[in-house]
């Protein structure tokens, strides 16, 4: 329609107020390529890689533009870019489990060991394109979580299992800790099986076929014998919910018994477990997989009005990306930058004590410049568990 209604709605017109940054134009460089096999300009094909696939468009659009499929099928089509060495490099990481644990006592040396200011200041991360990457790492856990969580049998309600994906496990501890803490408390004992793999929602961004690691995933899963399968990363969640297959014995069987946990938990919560009470103000970054693509964030909020007392205060501006969008603060570093700095910006107006998000990718952006401890992002589960 061109109706525009999408166009204040987008990041990156936001920034740059020019109308080839928005989706209204970018809907056109689509339909281009896709009904009249036409050929993109550089520039139409720039537009389109500067997009977050943050959805917001397709959000407040009237006529339902399906603008993540409608990329998707374009992408395809597009002349594929020649992958940089660290990109290829990023990409084998997190394919490759045994290459990840090996890599990852010498991430861990390199941050505790005083190596890290050095090469910084010798300028060889710039020479080799990894400066980026650097600034974001943090310290991983480096022994592996255990396969079964149990609780005594008189209390067992079920058993379910948690997707953990390819980052979780040793950048997400104490998400995971803390989602089984939860559970076990709810009566469920908790499986983490080493063989799943990533969900592929990076690969999907970069036009990589991600079928092979969704069948994995869906193959592992199924063979567990139980009731349902838990994702605390909504990233992961939409990616999981939108791309598995409904119509296969295995992937049908996943996307069947496959909940965000913020929902089982709400859903499951027994009466006679009360929470301690809390005088803390807290506000909710939502995530743009969240609100744009599972649509579930109410859940949160009344899961988060188990603690006494919260208080739980507004965010502007909660429908923009915070800027990590997948590998977006890696592949456009300054307009990740630009969004991150406006996202805290409007957290810190917010008054909160402190911030919670659901998504792994946003908490780890946003915590990864962050100077003001009361601007803290944890997942929610972290402060549900701590009032138990
Ligand atoms: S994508 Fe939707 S909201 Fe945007 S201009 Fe087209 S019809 Fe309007
Ligand atoms: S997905 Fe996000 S960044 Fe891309 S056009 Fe839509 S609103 Fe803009």
């Amino acid at each position: 329609m061109r109706c525009g209604l999408c166009v204040n709605s987008c990041p990156t017109y936001l920034l740059s107020q020019s109308e080839p940054e928005s989706p209204r134009s970018r809907v056109q460089s689509l339909r281009k390529v896709l009904s009249e096999q036409q050929v993109l300009t550089g520039a139409e094909q720039q537009h389109l890689a500067n997009c977050l696939q943050c959805r917001a468009c397709e959000t407040v659009c009237p006529s339902q533009m399906a603008y993540a499929a409608a990329f998707d099928q374009a992408q395809n089509q597009l002349a594929p870019s020649q992958a940089s060495w660290t990109s290829r490099m990023g990409f084998a990481l997190i394919d490759h489990k045994h290459w990840r644990q090996t890599l990852l006592p010498l991430l861990t040396l390199y941050l505790r060991t005083g190596l890290q200011q050095p090469i910084r200041a010798s300028g060889l991360l710039k020479k080799l394109g990894l400066a980026e990457a650097e600034a974001l790492l943090q310290s991983p856990s480096l022994s592996p979580l255990h396969r079964l969580y149990p609780i005594k049998k008189s209390r067992l309600r079920g058993r379910v299992a948690l997707f953990t994906g390819c980052l979780a496990e040793h950048f997400d501890r104490p998400v995971q800790l803390a989602a089984i803490k939860l559970l076990n408390a709810l009566g469920y004992e908790v499986v983490i099986p080493h063989d799943q793999v990533c969900c592929g929602a990076i690969h999907q961004h970069h036009g990589r076929n991600p079928q092979a690691l969704l069948a994995k995933n869906a193959e592992v899963f199924y063979n567990l014998e139980v009731t349902a399968v838990l994702y605390s990363a909504s990233g992961c969640g939409a990616m999981l919910s939108e791309q598995l297959a409904p119509d296969t014995e295995t992937s049908g069987w996943l996307l069947r018994h496959l909940y965000d946990i913020n929902d089982f938990l709400l859903q499951h919560w027994p009466d006679q477990l009360r929470l301690a009470a809390s005088n803390l103000t807290v506000a909710v970054h939502e995530p743009c997989s969240q609100r744009h693509v599972l649509k579930n964030q109410h859940n949160l909020y009344l899961l988060l009005g188990k603690i006494p007392h919260l208080q739980l205060t507004a965010v502007s501006e909660n429908t923009i990306c915070c800027g990590a969008g997948g590998s977006y603060m890696l592949s456009h570093p300054e307009t990740a930058d630009k969004l991150r700095r406006r996202k805290q910006q409007q957290l810190s107006n917010s008054g909160a004590d402190l911030i919670v998000s659901s998504n792994f990718a946003c908490r780890y952006y946003l915590n990864a410049s962050q100077t003001d401890s009361s601007l803290k992002v944890l997942h929610p589960l972290q402060l549900l568990a701590d009032r138990l």
